[in-house]
C-alpha cells in the first residue's frame, strides 16, 4: 500500500525528469526537491550518487557501490579509464570520512 508522501514524490520525481534533472541513484529521487550528498572526490570535485538520506542509511559498502555506479555511467558516457579509477580512489577515501 502506497501512502500519500509516495504520490507526491512521484510527482516530484516526474517533474525533475521531464526538466532534465539527475537524481540518486538508489530511491531515484530528483535533485529538484531532493538534497543530494556530495562526495568530494578531488580538489575542487564532487560527486553525488545518493541522496542525503539515501547516503546516511548506506554502509560503506554499499556507497562505494553507488560511486562504481556512478563512474560506470560517466565511463559510458566518455571519461577515460585513468581519469575513472582516479575518481574512484578518491570517492572511496572520502566515503570513509564522512
Ligand atoms: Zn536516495
Amino acid at each position: 500500500m502506497k501512502d500519500k508522501r509516495d504520490i507526491f514524490s512521484r510527482l516530484r520525481n516526474f517533474l525533475g525528469h521531464k526538466d532534465g534533472f539527475g537524481g540518486c541513484l538508489r530511491c531515484g529521487d530528483t535533485w529538484n526537491w531532493k538534497k543530494h550528498h556530495n562526495i568530494s572526490y578531488a580538489q575542487g570535485r564532487g560527486m553525488f550518487p545518493l541522496c542525503e538520506e539515501c547516503y546516511r542509511s548506506a554502509s560503506v559498502l554499499v556507497r562505494k557501490l553507488y560511486v562504481d555506479k556512478l563512474i560506470g555511467i560517466w565511463i559510458a558516457n566518455g571519461l577515460n579509464c585513468d581519469e575513472a579509477e582516479k575518481s574512484r580512489r578518491g570517492a572511496y577515501i572520502a566515503v570513509h570520512e564522512s
